[in-house]
């Protein structure tokens, strides 16, 4: 399997959950060098909002001014 963890220079997030038993796990990447990792379905969803805040957060930075 490839390792498509994301990073800097391929800013994203990813979630991985290796079968529906198993607790799954996320990772993602700014392209300003944030980068964060939860495990788990509540901890993912948490770790979605904030990669999705943090992308508001850097459009309203560029749309601000
Ligand atoms: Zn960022």
């Amino acid at each position: 399997m490839p390792d498509l963890t994301p990073t800097p220079d391929f800013p994203g997030l990813r979630i991985t959950k290796p079968s529906s038993y198993a607790p799954g796990s996320a990772d993602y990447a700014c392209a300003c060098g944030q980068s964060g990792h939860a495990t788990g379905d509540t901890a993912i969803r948490a770790l979605r909002n904030e990669y999705d805040t943090h992308r508001q957060n850097h459009a309203m930075e560029r749309g601000a001014r």
